[in-house]
């Protein structure tokens, strides 16, 4: 089994735009188990897509094409695989009635199938000429259903192969591979693999300490392989197995997940898409205790992540975002001495946000933030990066300085620091803290 891909496009083989496409499709389809034998990439010119398809058509059990699918003229994916096939062009009404339902619904006008072609050819005759062109295919083609832009694929044999073109935008590239061309590989037995990816996300050390207890997991050619990447502090293993069937591959990362757990059991704060923002969430929501914040420098990032998580209601009481001396003052009570003594960037006056905070809202747990987030405004005593976490409890009020660093950007400074004061809630609540 030989796969081939091409990729056609004048920006990309005049350098003005890189072929991810490419890339992309390749480790896609070596998911699968299908190896790709060759990759292809040409100018949209008929003599260069025909010679491209004709030999590919002889060297390979499977071609995946990008680009060239749209209405203009230099789209002419179409024309040359009919040209190369020995067939006709036909239109392929669904196909038509398809691309016509979407441009009415954008237009919030009619969706009736049977209307929809002949009315909006009344208003916009040029429009309806142009998805024409996309809604015909080479006799005996199988249309790629598009659900996030016009043209649809194409899916037939040609040759000894059998071809997929998919768009040219990445994006729509992608879902159309997704959502068409897997189920067809595999209901055609060609896909002769599963791959399954594990993503356990952490918080709270860094990626060269994580890294280095993890050396045996991560070490080449193991099976089954482990990555490690960051994402704004959030640091992700990724584990990769491969098996004939799904349940398969998962048993064979198991072992790897399990020791993963064990031995970062208190760093692990969810898998795939899920962030402190839900560990948070998960670990008040387990013991029915509630939580308020008090911002300064996060100026509402920790409100705003909190927030994001459906159903959080039943544990995020509310926010004060008390950016000036006066609000903290005035809405969390926090006693001016402190401030005119200490300054806002202190140890006692996230003490006095975080237990103003816990009072005034009747939460368990409060946490606050006060800092120098910059660029400007660092002091050798108080440097850009110095952000002062409060976390008051029923046991009491605790403190603790975060340095993000003097040359971190202002956004990053404030993301990081709202996570790290989501981590100590989520770690007092877990019992992680005394
Ligand atoms: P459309 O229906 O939008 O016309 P298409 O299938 O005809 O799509 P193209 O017109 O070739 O695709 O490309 C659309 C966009 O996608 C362009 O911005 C193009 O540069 C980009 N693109 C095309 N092929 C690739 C590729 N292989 N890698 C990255 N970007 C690509
Ligand atoms: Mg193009």
């Amino acid at each position: 089994m030989k796969a081939e891909i091409i990729a056609a496009g004048t920006e990309l083989i005049t350098g003005q735009r890189i072929d991810t496409n490419s890339a992309w499709l390749a480790s896609a389809l070596a998911e699968l188990g299908i190896a790709c034998a060759y990759h292809t990439t040409i100018g949209d010119d008929m003599v260069e897509y025909v010679t491209a398809l004709a030999l590919a058509s002889q060297r390979a059990d499977l071609i995946v094409m990008t680009g060239g699918l749209g209405p203009t003229q230099d789209d002419i994916t179409r024309d040359a695989i009919a040209a190369v096939a020995g067939r006709k062009l036909v239109l392929d009404e669904p196909s038509l009635v398809a691309i016509c339902t979407l441009f009415a619904s954008r237009r919030g006008t009619t969706t009736d199938p049977e209307k929809v072609v002949a009315e909006l050819e009344k208003a916009f005759p040029d429009l309806v000429a142009r998805n024409r062109i996309q809604a015909t295919l080479p006799e005996g083609a199988e249309p790629l259903a598009n659900r996030v832009g016009t043209a649809p694929g194409i899916w037939m044999g040609l040759g000894r192969a059998t071809i997929a073109c998919l768009p040219g935008v990445p994006s729509e590239m992608k879902i159309m591979y997704r959502e068409q061309v897997v189920p067809r590989l595999s209901a055609r037995g060609l896909a002769q693999q599963v791959t399954r990816i594990r993503k356990i996300n952490m918080f709270g050390r860094g990626e060269s300490e994580i890294e280095a207890d993890a050396l045996d997991l991560t070490a080449r050619g193991r099976i089954p392989e482990v990555g490690i990447t960051a994402h704004q502090a959030t640091i992700s293993f990724r584990v990769f197995s491969r098996g004939s069937t799904a349940e398969i591959a998962d048993e064979i990362a198991r072992p790897t997940v399990d020791t993963i757990y064990e031995r970062f059991a208190d760093l692990i704060i969810g898998e795939d898409e899920a962030d402190l923002e839900e560990a948070v969430y998960d670990a008040l929501s387990e013991r029915s205790l509630t939580l308020a914040c008090a911002e300064s420098c996060t100026g509402g990032t920790i409100a705003h992540k909190i927030t994001r998580v459906a159903g959080v209601s039943s544990v995020f009481l509310g926010g004060v975002v008390s950016y000036s001396n006066a609000a903290k003052q005035e809405l969390l009570g926090v006693p001016e001495g402190l401030l005119a003594h200490f300054g806002a960037v202190s140890a006692e006056v996230a003490a006095a946000m975080a237990a103003g905070a816990r009072l005034k809202f009747g939460a368990h747990v409060a946490v606050s933030t006060t800092g120098v987030a910059g660029p400007g405004g660092g002091t050798a005593e108080k440097p850009v990066g110095l952000v002062w976490l409060g976390l008051a409890t029923p046991e009491g009020v605790k403190t603790k300085a975060l340095r993000l660093g003097e040359e971190q950007p202002r956004e990053i400074i404030q993301e990081r620091a709202a996570k790290h004061a989501l981590n100590w809630v989520r770690r007092w609540a877990k019992g992680y803290e005394k």
